[in-house]
């Protein structure tokens, strides 16, 4: 009877601990790249990300005129506007590790080699509305092929992207990245995260008690200095981006 007693209070105390405490988690800002042999959104940057357990690995990813996703921060790449330009005039570029531009089937490949880390995608904002929506809409059909729906969750600066990512898929993790909208007024359009600049939330210090108190969840990027991450962990937030991910985890771990 003891026995079980015990049993029961060690198994109460756990889940009092899940509950209680909201550990925040740390996402690796365009991968893990800044080691030896990496680069920001390689293939590699994932793998490496994936190795130190965080819970994600963030990338940008762009579509090309002819339809092919490819991940990349800037519209352009080597002065070639991605959005405008075929596949086969950026298909061969190397990154600065020398990899080649990888496409979205790439990086998704190697990550379902990885479940257990979370793929952060940002679709970029792209000239217009209708680039956007084609993008979206090829996104979610690879995320769909690839039957990786679990491991992917959304950010993204434009409104009408988040907007046309809900309107496709109803229970995705969407998050608003731009820091112009209060959580109730991202939420009112089908968000279900807000994802702002570390100094955006020290502007609006109401913001994480709204979006907490309207369950959203709360991302800041890019948080590199341990002060700003500790300051973030005290806050409670759900999710910190920063380039600075195995000092980031080691702080959540103290
Ligand atoms: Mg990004």
């Amino acid at each position: 009877m003891t026995e079980t007693k015990t049993i029961f209070t060690i198994a109460l105390f756990l889940l009092w601990g899940t509950f209680a405490t909201a550990q925040t988690k740390i996402i690796a800002h365009r991968g893990y790249w800044d080691c030896k042999g990496s680069a920001q959104n390689s293939i590699e940057a994932l793998k490496r990300a994936a190795s130190e357990k965080v819970y994600g690995s963030e990338f940008d990813v762009s579509i090309t005129s002819d339809g092919i996703v490819v991940v990349n921060h800037d519209s352009t790449i080597e002065g070639i506007e991605i959005e405008t330009s075929p596949y086969s005039s950026i298909k061969d570029i190397k990154l600065p590790n020398g990899e080649t531009l990888p496409t979205l089937k790439d990086y998704l490949t190697e990550g379902k080699r990885h479940k257990e880390i979370k793929l952060i995608l940002e679709i970029k904002p792209h000239k217009s509305n209708i680039n956007e929506d084609r993008a979206v809409k090829a996104v979610i059909d690879i995320v769909r092929e690839m039957k990786m729906g679990k491991q992917v969750e959304y950010i993204s600066f434009s409104r009408n992207i988040c907007c046309k990512l809900r309107s496709i898929d109803k229970m995705a993790p969407i998050a608003y990245l731009k820091g112009d909208l209060s959580p109730i007024e991202v939420k009112e359009f089908g968000c279900s995260g807000i994802d702002y600049q570390y100094s955006v939330l020290n502007k609006n210090t109401e913001w994480i008690k709204q979006a907490k108190d309207n369950n959203l969840t709360i991302n800041v990027w890019t948080v590199n200095k341990e002060e700003d991450i500790k300051d973030l962990i005290d806050k409670e937030v759900d999710f910190i981006t920063t380039n600075n991910p195995v000092k980031a985890l080691e702080l959540t771990q103290k």
